[in-house]
Formats: C-alpha cells, sequence, structure tokens
C-alpha cells in the first residue's frame, strides 16, 4: 500500500529574519492525504504564535519497503515539584546511564536553546557532531502508526499538536538510532514545563517540571557514542530513515503515581557519596598497612598435626589445648546423639530447642565450675554481649582491663554503662580509678588468661577490690578452664579454690574441645540470665550433636587429668627450647606470645614457619595494639617433643637471621 509524507512548516518574517511558529508531519495513506493535508494547513495558519507568512507543505510519496516499524517505549512519569527537582532527574538518568562527565552534559544544555534541531553530543569526547551547530539536526519522517480508515481519523489531528504522542515518536526513533544511548527534551514552549529524557534502558520518561514557566529556554541533545556507530551514520537515521511507531499507550496514571513517590525519595538522597567508597578504601588500607586477613583451608580434624591447603603441618595455634575436639569419645557421643536427636535444634531454649542433654551440660557445668548454676550461650562471644548487657545498664560504671577480650568491649558498649579502662592487670591502678567514682554500682571485669598474652589474672587482689568497693566481679575463663589449677578446672583452682568471682564466664570452644559459650555462678544470676538475656532468649539453641560433644570434652577432662599434665610439660618444654636459641619466652599457660612488633615482620615469620611445616598464627592490630604484632603459639598436650624443638629452631634461626626479637 502507497504511504505519504506530509511536511508542514510555517513561519514569519521579521525583517529579514524568518521566524518558525509551526511544524508537524505525518505518514498517511493515499486517502488520507487530503484530510491530513489541511489539517496540517490550518494549524500552520491558524497557530497561538500568530499566522504564518510562510506556509511550506511538501508531500512526498514513500516507499513501503524502507519503512522501519518500531514498537513504542514504556512510559513513565516522574512527577517534579520544581525545576530543580527536574534538573536533578535529568543528572540520575545521566547517572544511570553510566556518563562520566555529567557535569559537562549539563552545561552543554544551555548551548541548545538557541539551535533549531538537536545537539548531537559525543558522550566520550564530549564533542558535539552536528555538521551546522545552529541548525543541529533534525530528525524527520517518522509518524505514528494511524488505521487506514480514510478520513476518519484525521479528526484526531483535531488540528491540535499533540505534544505527548509527536515526542514519543520522535523519541523512539532516536532511541534506535545507531550511536544513541539517550536523549535529553526541554520544550522551547514558554507554556509548556513538562520534558523527557529517553533511552532504551530508562523507556519514555516524562518530568513533570523541567524548567521554569514562561521560559522559552528548551533544547535537545542526542547523547551520542562514537564507539557505537559513526555520526554519519547516526544523522543519516534521524534524518532520512522512514519510521512509524507502533502501539503508542495512552498516559497511564499509575506509573505516574508510583513515578511520584521514588523520585521525591530518591531525590533527597541523590548527593549521597558512593556507598562502596568508604568500604573500598578500608580494604585497600588494609592491604597496605599489612593488616589484611586471608584463610587458609584446612581438611583434617584439629590435632597437632592437621592438612592446611593441601599441606601437613604441625598446628601450633589452636586453641584445642587439649587435643578433645576429635577424640574418639567424643565422636562416639557425636554419633549416638545424631541418631537420636538429628542435628539442629529448631528453636530457642526458650521455645523447642532445649534438650535434655542441654539441662545436662548447665548441671555438669555448675558442678566443674563450683558455681550453684550455669547457663550455655551459642559461642563465648555471645556469652560475653549477652551477659554484660544483660546486668549493667546505663547509669552503671564497667571497670575493664586493657587488654581484654573483644567480645567483653563489645558487651560494655552494648550495655551503654560508663566503661573504664584500667591498666593491664594492675590493681593498684583499678583500685584508684574505682575511687575516682565513688558510690558507683557496676561491674569488674578481666580474662582470667589474657588471650594474646597468656598471663594470669591477679584474682585474689581482684575480688578483694570488688568486694570492698561493692562491684560485681566477672572473669572470662576462656584460656583458663583444662589449662590451669591442678586439675585443669581453671583460674579458681589456681589461687587455692576459696576466692570466687561472682560470675564466671567460659568458652566450650577451646580446651574443651566443643563450641559454646557458658556463665556460671548463683542460682539468683542465672533464673535473671534466663529471663533477661538476649543472647540466650533470642537464639536458635546449640544443637544437641554440639552438646555432647561439650559433654564429652569435659567428662574427658576430669576423667584424664594427665592431658592437663602433659600440657603444662609441653609449655615449660617450649620455653626452655626457645631459649636455647636466644629467645625470650615465658608463660604459665598454653598461650606463649612471641612479641615481633612490626606488622609485615610478624607476617614474614609466620610465613618462613609455614613454608617450613610450621602454623603460627601472626597476630596484628586491632587483635593487638600497633607495633605489637606477634606470633601467638599455642601448645596442645599432644605436641611431641620433636615437633616443639623443631619449631623452636625454626623461630630461632630465622630471627636470629632477619631481625633481633
Ligand atoms: N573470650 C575470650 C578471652 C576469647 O579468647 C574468646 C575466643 N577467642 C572468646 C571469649 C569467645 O569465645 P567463642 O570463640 O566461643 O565465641
Amino acid at each position: 500500500m502507497e504511504k505519504y509524507s506530509i511536511k508542514m512548516r510555517a513561519s514569519r518574517n521579521l525583517g529579514d529574519q524568518s521566524i518558525h511558529i509551526s511544524g508537524a508531519e505525518k505518514i498517511v495513506s493515499r486517502q488520507q492525504v487530503n484530510a491530513y493535508a489541511d489539517a496540517l494547513v490550518e494549524r500552520g495558519l491558524n497557530h497561538s504564535k500568530g499566522n504564518a507568512d510562510l506556509l511550506n507543505l511538501k508531500i512526498e510519496k514513500i516507499d513501503e519497503a524502507d519503512i522501519l516499524y518500531l514498537d513504542a517505549p514504556s512510559v513513565t512519569t516522574v512527577k517534579t515539584g520544581s525545576a530543580k527537582e527536574g534538573r536533578k532527574e535529568i543528572i540520575r538518568f545521566l547517572k544511570d546511564l553510566q556518563i562520566n562527565r555529567i557535569n559537562e552534559v549539563m552545561d552543554f544544555l544551555s548551548e541548545t536553546y538557541a539551535m533549531r534541531g538537536a545537539m548531537l553530543l559525543d558522550i566520550r569526547t564530549m564533542k558535539r557532531m552536528e555538521p551546522d551547530f545552529m541548525r543541529g539536526i533534525r530528525a524527520t519522517y517518522m509518524d505514528q502508526e494511524r488505521p487506514d480508515d480514510g478520513e476518519a481519523s484525521v479528526n484526531i489531528v483535531n488540528n491540535k499538536k499533540n505534544h505527548y504522542e509527536e515526542a514519543i515518536v520522535l523519541a523512539t526513533k532516536v532511541m534506535n538510532c545507531p550511536g544513541i544511548i539517550g536523549e535529553i527534551c526541554i520544550s522551547d514552549d514558554p507554556d509548556y514545563v513538562t520534558g523527557y529524557v529517553a533511552s532504551k534502558m530508562h523507556g519514555y520518561r516524562r518530568i513533570t517540571k523541567i524548567k521554569e514557566p514562561g521560559s522559552d529556554n528548551g533544547g535537545r541533545i542526542f547523547l551520542f557514542d562514537h564507539e557505537l556507530a559513526s555520526a554519519t551514520e547516526a544523522i543519516e537515521f534521524l534524518q532520512k530513515r522512514r519510521v512509524i511507531v507502533r502501539g503508542i499507550k495512552k498516559m497511564d496514571h499509575h506509573s505516574i503515581h508510583e513515578a511520584r513517590i521514588h523520585s521525591s525519595e530518591e531525590q533527597e538522597y541523590d548527593n549521597q557519596p558512593d556507598r562502596w567508597e568508604r568500604v573500598r578504601k578500608t580494604v585497600e588500607s588494609l592491604h597496605e598497612d599489612h593488616l589484611y586477613r586471608t584463610m587458609h583451608t584446612i581438611t583434617s580434624a584439629q590435632g597437632p598435626h592437621i592438612t592446611v591447603d593441601g599441606r601437613e603441618l604441625v598446628l601450633m595455634a589452636s586453641n584445642s589445648y587439649l587435643n578433645l575436639t576429635a577424640h574418639p569419645y567424643v565422636k562416639q557421643k557425636c554419633h549416638e546423639v545424631i541418631e537420636q536427636y538429628g542435628f539442629g535444634s529448631g528453636g530457642s531454649r526458650l521455645t523447642t530447642g532445649n534438650t535434655d542433654l542441654h539441662e545436662k551440660l548447665e548441671k555438669k557445668i555448675a558442678r566443674f565450675k563450683g558455681c550453684e548454676e550455669a547457663i550455655v550461650f551459642n559461642t563465648g562471644y555471645v556469652a560475653n554481649l549477652a551477659v554484660i548487657s544483660a546486668l549493667m545498664k546505663q547509669e552503671d560504671v564497667i571497670f575493664s582491663d586493657e587488654l581484654n577480650h573483644a567480645s567483653i568491649i563489645d558487651g560494655c558498649r552494648l550495655s551503654k554503662a560508663k566503661c573504664i579502662i584500667y591498666k593491664h592487670n594492675d590493681m593498684e591502678d583499678l583500685e584508684m580509678k574505682i575511687r575516682e567514682h565513688p558510690q558507683a554500682t557496676g561491674l569488674v571485669v578481666s580474662d582470667a588468661v589474657f588471650s594474646m598474652d597468656g598471663d594470669i589474672l591477679n584474682l585474689p587482689q581482684f575480688i578483694r577490690i570488688c568486694q570492698k568497693y561493692h562491684l560485681f566481679s566477672m572473669i572470662d575463663e576462656a584460656h583458663s578452664t583444662g589449662v590451669i589449677g591442678k586439675t585443669g578446672h581453671g583460674i579458681v583452682e589456681y589461687f587455692g579454690g576459696d576466692l570466687k568471682p561472682d560470675i564466671q564466664m567460659g568458652t566450650l570452644s577451646k580446651s574443651i574441645g566443643g563450641e559454646g559459650g557458658y556463665v556460671a555462678g548463683t542460682k539468683l544470676l542465672i533464673n535473671y540470665l534466663r529471663n533477661t538475656a538476649r543472647g540466650f532468649i533470642f537464639s536458635t539453641s546449640l544443637s544437641p550433636v554440639t552438646i555432647a560433644a561439650d559433654l564429652a570434652g569435659i567428662e574427658l577432662i576430669e576423667r584424664e587429668i594427665e592431658r592437663v599434665e602433659r600440657l603444662r610439660h609441653n609449655i615449660q618444654f617450649f620455653i626452655n627450647a626457645l631459649a636455647k636459641y636466644g629467645i625470650k619466652a615465658a608463660s604459665d599457660t598454653a598461650i606463649i606470645p612471641i612479641v615481633v612488633g612490626d606488622e609485615k615482620k610478624a607476617m614474614e615469620l609466620s610465613e618462613y614457619l609455614y613454608d617450613h611445616g610450621v602454623y603460627i598464627s601472626a597476630i596484628r592490630y586491632p587483635t593487638v595494639k600497633k607495633g605489637e604484632a606477634r606470633l601467638r603459639v599455642a601448645l596442645m598436650s599432644e605436641h611431641t617433643p620433636e615437633e616443639l624443638e623443631k619449631a623452636a629452631k625454626l623461630i630461632g634461626e630465622y630471627t636470629n637471621l632477619s631481625f633481633s626479637l
């Protein structure tokens, strides 16, 4: 079927200048030509901008085979309250298109105001690609699909320009043009403040207020990328290609409403910095400061020997001090329990996660610690958080050793109580600080064995001070249980058994060889915690299988006291071996720190040992202070003299060669 392009341009002469009044084009069937030509002539001659002196009407037959049919894009409306908001919406559009030089694009907008056509802007080079900067580029030969109903549909034209539909036709042609990734359009009609942005990604996005009313500052920019097509190709398409757009929908009011909500909320945050920036910078500076952490992959049970990244190594870094994690009795108990109970516990202790095994374990811990009762938490970390935050309130004061474990520090923070840090294991400083807060209610808290230094709290003095000032006393026995005290019962036993802190917190994850944390104390304390400790109430309880391992671990410590003795022997043996290589170290516990100082050197030493078959972790900031990086040797009861000798020799040789400790 034949098609005709009808183009109308109306202008007025003002002196020697020709002022554009109106322009329009249609692609119609032969039967429609007359009616549409009439309608367009009428429109050109009767325009609100004034009467035309000159009207050009061009009717041209076009080859049907040349017509490119394009589907209309989706349409959304962004309701903007001001021209400023409208500009922000354009910026957002440019950001979405990943255009880097957004400010420059925005600056180019004002250059379009004096142009007759559109600007073709190369977004990579910021160069204008139109052959004539004043004329710009005019997209022509386009229309929307209309029913071939003779003259009937001409009524739709109704002599009035339909901004919305004509704009969609133009935008559709432009967004499908080779090399063009998007378009910004502001009308130069002073009464028409709605503009649009369009791209294949966004569809056609109306922006209800893009300029101030009364302003004839309008123009359009075609955002062009020379890597996708040549400018000649793009211009040829825009000016010559015959395009008919199908399926233009009426404005959808739902999308107007939604876009309004989105836009006003989102715009408030438009100037927010890139949310990943801080994350990226932190990771980069961790690398620069030699503080970036990576993990080794272990494919064997935790023991004096492990397989790490496919290699067999001597392990001298584990908290499994008594080698109970893979003890046959522990495994057997776990097998039995998994058969009967399965794995997951299915709920928190106060709902469906409380089994007879959980209760049995708590009784066992209470007995082991010589207390009335005990309560089990999912980890030692959670235990510290939960207990301290349940007991301490904003009006209280917590006195905390400067080397206390991170979980104690986090518990103090969570409680919102005032936190006073006293010098490491310095009871005089502690007392002085307490006196600076007369009448304070609160808590004194300390590691029993310090996790990175391996030294032991001065418990007698600690308890005396707490009692004198009527403060709660709390100790963290993560590294003392199973290690110190004649039979490995921890710090209370170590100091004779009479002096008991109010709160004995500990973990089941270290010498006991399982997982979990606990608090032992009076019945009153434990009942209080069961009812108020959020880490207990709001978390699914440990698996019965884990509980079985914990129970078996405690049983083994009680039954096989020689383990604790073997560990103690190994500690002394290793310290003596180090001394032979000129390295001074001291400890009464399984933790033997070898302080290197410099983070990089500590890492290098650890890597050297790793390369020579010994796994000892380098501990760095923030686990220890900056400049106090160290090897943290953690011994086990089952290390052999040969293994200990080998490690001491490697440490000695390397440090004597590379740096003196
Ligand atoms: N307290 C101390 C002193 C610790 O060393 C640790 C573990 N590193 C914890 C508490 C936390 O125990 P868990 O690993 O069971 O969470």
